[in-house]
């Protein structure tokens, strides 16, 4: 499910400017390549949009390295195969598969996906009554209505979370309305009363179905890193870009390249694990401060015997949201795996990482014995993930926080002294916090970096 699942049909008409000379088949003189292979280029992080900026400019000509500093490429395209199946750590789905450069690297690197249909869904509230369709879609219309007009009252300074309990009281206790919240935007943003409530429905979405990556995301990873020099565990401390060359210094080794482009996280760049010489100017480090990181957490539970519905989507409506309300069905696209992928969000994601698996499963499994009985059984193994905790991203993805601006955006987007370019999702004013701004982020600095020798 996803925000303004509504406009993606408006959206359908777009043209596809965004598609990569890599994808278009790329062409280019002798000359560009004999000037290309004279400059070396350092690619810090391996994930999707570094190594979406790594190809382009190698495919170019240039002397491409990537740093990472993980033991594997993909960084937030992580699938955990331990059980079998592509568990999907990090994204999931394709955004809308219409004219979005995903579906197109997809059927490149093979990865497989499947349509998701968000009305195969199935609502318990509490003691396990099960709402009717009609009830479930009246009030999701409903939702919807004030969710696409809510930002118009909204202000800079104030978050989603006061604005909506503000103008909307009498939804404060309504625990669909709670899911809905839940779900529809905490999944996408994180806190409510971080979100802001002027900028919470920026960003822009593709047309066409849902679907989600059956054999794993981070088959596109691997198909993008083909042929490149990635140095893995490579954890980049200093980027000095004084002067040329650029020096990039990782596990205490300095390497010097003509240009460098910084992918990592931004909730790396928070952190302040990497040091800049000379600082980074006031208006960059701004925007890292200003624009949100998100956590959001994911779990696989696997049984011997499915006992839930034949539907694609379990919604369950507690009085406490943004955990396990939320339960996606495994085995419509894995028939014969009996799994159930469910979600933690914001600060309830955040006091998951410090959770044991038995606290978690305690948790989980109370929703379920909620709405299916109290003989429903243990699950049989759990897999889960702890983004926050994760030195390499320290969160999901990026949100519009209360305070924060969409020119923010292009700020971290921005390069310094044309040497020194940025990419990641969290540099994407248009498709943020996705795989494909991602993808996009890296082949628009990569087209940057081209430019400089043209
Ligand atoms: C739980 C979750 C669910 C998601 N679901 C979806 C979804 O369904 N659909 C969708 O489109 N998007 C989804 N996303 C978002 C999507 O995964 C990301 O936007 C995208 O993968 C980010 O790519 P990136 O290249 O910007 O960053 P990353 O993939 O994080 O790549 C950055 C790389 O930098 C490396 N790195 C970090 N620090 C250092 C350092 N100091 N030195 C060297 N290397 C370093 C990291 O290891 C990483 O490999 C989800 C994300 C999460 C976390």
């Amino acid at each position: 499910m996803r925000r303004r699942d509504f406009l993606r049909n408006s959206l359908a008409s777009l043209p596809a400017f965004w598609l990569l000379p890599s994808l278009l088949g790329s062409s280019c003189s002798s000359d560009l390549r004999d000037r290309a292979a004279e400059k070396s280029v350092l690619v810090i992080g391996a994930g999707i949009s570094g190594l979406a900026a790594a190809r382009e400019l190698r495919d170019i000509g240039f002397n491409v390295k990537v740093l990472e500093g993980r033991d594997r490429v993909g960084g937030r395209l992580r699938a955990n195969r331990e059980l079998g199946v592509a568990f999907d750590e990090g994204a999931s789905w394709i955004h809308g598969v219409r004219r979005n450069p995903i579906t197109e690297l997809a059927a490149q690197a093979g990865m497989n996906s499947f349509y998701t249909n968000d009305e195969s869904i199935a609502s318990y509230d509490l003691g396990g009554v099960k709402r009717s369709t009609a009830d479930y879609l009246q009030a999701e219309e409903a939702f919807y209505e004030v969710f696409e007009s809510l930002h118009e009252q909204g202000s800079p300074d104030k978050s989603f979370a006061q604005l909506f309990a503000e103008r909307y009281p009498q939804y404060a206790n309504n625990r669909l309305w709670k899911f809905f919240l839940s779900t529809y935007i905490a999944f996408d943003t994180g806190d409510l009363d971080l979100l802001s409530s002027k900028l919470y429905y920026e960003g822009e979405e593709f047309g066409g179905d849902e679907e989600i990556a059956t054999n794993g995301y981070d088959t596109i990873a691997k198909h993008l890193a083909e042929g490149l020099d990635v140095l893995l565990e490579q954890r980049v401390t200093k980027i000095d870009y004084s002067q040329i060359p650029v020096v990039v210094t990782h596990n205490g080794v300095e390497s010097p390249s003509d240009f460098v482009v910084l992918t990592v996280p931004l909730g790396v760049l928070k952190s302040g694990d990497i040091s800049f010489e000379p600082a980074l100017p006031d208006w960059k480090r701004t925007a890292i401060e200003k624009i949100g990181m998100n956590c959001v957490n994911k779990f696989l539970l696997v049984w011997d015997e499915a006992f839930w519905d034949d539907v694609q989507y379990i919604s369950y409506t507690p009085e406490e949201p943004d955990q396990y309300n939320y339960f996606v069905n495994v085995k419509k696209f894995h028939p014969t795996v009996n799994a159930l992928m469910t979600f933690a969000y914001a600060e309830r994601a955040r006091e998951t990482e410090n959770q044991t698996d038995a606290q978690v499963l305690a948790d989980i499994m109370a929703h379920l014995r909620d709405m299916f009985g109290p003989t429903t059984p243990e699950p049989s193994r759990m897999l889960r993930t702890r983004w926050l905790s994760d030195p390499f991203s320290y969160g999901g993805y990026s949100f519009t926080a209360v305070g924060s601006s969409m020119s923010q955006f292009d700020d971290l987007a921005r390069s310094l002294d044309d040497r020194l370019f940025f990419a990641g999702e969290h540099t994407h004013r248009e498709y943020f916090s996705t795989a494909h701004g991602a993808y996009l982020s890296g082949a628009r600095e990569a087209e940057k970096i081209i430019q400089q020798i043209e």
